[in-house]
């Protein structure tokens, strides 16, 4: 069976190659990307989950909804929550804003991995990669406002 010899973990990681178990987040999407074996020649460099994501790219609209999500929770108190929509209503237009409910989620699972804020179901925090259904976002808990560097 493993005829090969396994990679120590570290090693593989300082090569750039990352191995077995290793994970990143999709620079379009914001989901969870385990390591594929295809990815080894060049682990360091993959950002997109999929040709669609590398396609899609992030664009000027995908900036805004981050942007929007992060001021709509700034507004409300620490433990309130949005919904994705919210976030695109206020960017889109009255018969626009449904087609960035796709986009203001992607927006959302991407500012889960760059740590600003929880996505939650039924009140409980939810794996942004695998949640289905109706989400709600807030602001991560546990941050200490008082190292806010703004
Ligand atoms: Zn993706």
């Amino acid at each position: 069976m493993a005829h090969r010899q396994r990679v120590k973990a570290g090693e593989a990681r300082s090569s750039g190659q990352g191995g077995p178990g290793d994970e990143k987040t999709c620079a379009v999407c914001g989901r969870r990307m385990e390591w594929r074996a295809k990815w080894a020649v060049n682990w360091s460099e993959v950002r997109y989950c999929s040709d669609a994501c590398r396609k899609h790219g992030i664009g000027d609209v995908d900036r805004q909804l981050e942007a929007t999500i992060l001021e709509l929770l700034a507004a409300r108190a620490a433990t309130s929550t949005i919904c994705p929509s919210d976030a695109a209503r206020a960017v889109g237009e009255e018969d626009t804003w449904r087609d960035l409910m796709e986009p203001a989620r992607q927006a959302a699972r991407r500012l889960v991995a760059a740590g600003e804020v929880e996505i939650t179901q039924g009140g409980s925090v939810v794996d942004p990669s695998t949640a289905k259904g109706p989400i709600r976002i807030r602001r991560r808990r546990g941050s200490d406002p008082g190292l806010d560097r703004s």
